[in-house]
């Protein structure tokens, strides 16, 4: 088992808003605040796995640092593509439907 070298405080978040959008002004490829996330609307694949485990991370562990954020969101985002998840892209759906 990791090291764990504080205890840790956990933020109880209950409903989580999901918002997609171009974040280009913001620099980044998601943020969190509150209750929210943000996540740019170009994610695809495992990136956007990451990203949105690393955001909720943020929203779960507001005290934590980026560095500790960062290694969960890879670490977490990895096992879960090495077991088979991924997302049902709805242009994909869409695509399928239509000739
Ligand atoms: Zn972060």
């Amino acid at each position: 088992m990791g090291e764990v070298p504080e205890p840790v405080r956990f933020a109880k978040v209950g409903r989580v808003r999901v918002v997609e959008q171009k974040l280009g002004r913001e620099r980044a490829w998601g943020m969190a605040a509150g209750n929210t996330i943000w996540l740019d609307e170009r994610l695809r694949g495992q990136r956007r796995l990451e990203v949105t485990l690393h955001e909720l991370m943020h929203l779960l562990y507001p005290h934590e640092t980026e560095e500790n954020v960062d290694h969960a969101g890879r670490l977490l985002s990895r096992i879960l593509w090495r077991q088979g998840w991924r997302r049902i892209e709805s242009g994909a759906m869409s695509g399928a439907t239509k000739k």
